[in-house]
């Protein structure tokens, strides 16, 4: 599996393209945010000859579902996310005017992920991993034959996400990761929502919110 970032809207979200041997591609919050990052997008996919099947949330605050109805209307996409940020995806719309930002509504997604459910696409396995704590539907993304994770807005490169959000809450958080991510094996490479790639070995022992 090949793994693509690109970095989308103001509030630079990542989005991560996994590209199976069979070409077909999986897209991990879409957060281009307008005209130019969407063509953006399109060009890099066609560009890799790519073939879009499915498209993951790890949670849907407004910047990780920018870009949804945009790839859904596109590619004709099958949407999965967990049905406990089903509440974010409703206000996204409201919580980007906060921002002084402009959206439609994410469109409703085709079915929800649960704990421990394996999502497939192409030859390639990708195990949800419920993290709750930033938000109420969390999730991440693990790949145990690519050894990496991605973790959304949960665990990031020297930090957590913030808590002080609906949904949100601090000693849940902590608990998802201890739990979830830091019993992975220590050279899995995550990959966060924002900010640069990271391993479970290094946060585990550096991560200030856990020393
Ligand atoms: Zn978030
Ligand atoms: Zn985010």
């Amino acid at each position: 599996m090949e793994i693509y970032k690109l970095v989308f809207s103001p509030i630079e979200v990542n989005t991560y393209i996994l590209a199976d041997q069979s070409n077909d591609c999986a897209i991990i919050d879409c957060g281009c945010y307008d005209s130019s990052e969407f063509e953006e997008l399109v060009r890099f996919i066609e560009g890799k000859k790519l073939n879009p099947v499915l498209l993951l949330n790890t949670h849907c605050h407004l910047d990780h579902v920018f870009g949804n109805r945009f790839m859904l209307e596109k590619y004709n996409l099958k949407t999965l996310l967990c049905a406990d940020d089903e509440i974010n995806r409703k206000k996204a719309v409201q919580h980007a005017a906060l921002f002084g930002l402009t959206m439609t509504e994410p469109p409703e997604p085709e079915g929800f992920i649960t704990d421990n459910q394996v999502i497939i696409f192409g030859s390639t396995e990708l195990k949800a991993l419920h993290v709750p704590g930033h938000s109420a539907g969390s999730l991440a993304f693990y790949s145990e034959k690519n050894g990496c994770v991605f973790t959304g807005d949960a665990l990031f490169a020297g930090s957590i996400g913030r808590t002080d959000l609906e949904g949100g809450d601090y000693d849940t958080l902590v608990k998802s990761i201890k739990s979830k991510l830091f019993v992975l094996p220590p050279s899995t490479v995550v990959y966060p929502g924002h900010g640069s790639q990271t391993t479970i070995m290094k946060e585990s022992m550096t991560n200030p919110y856990f020393s």
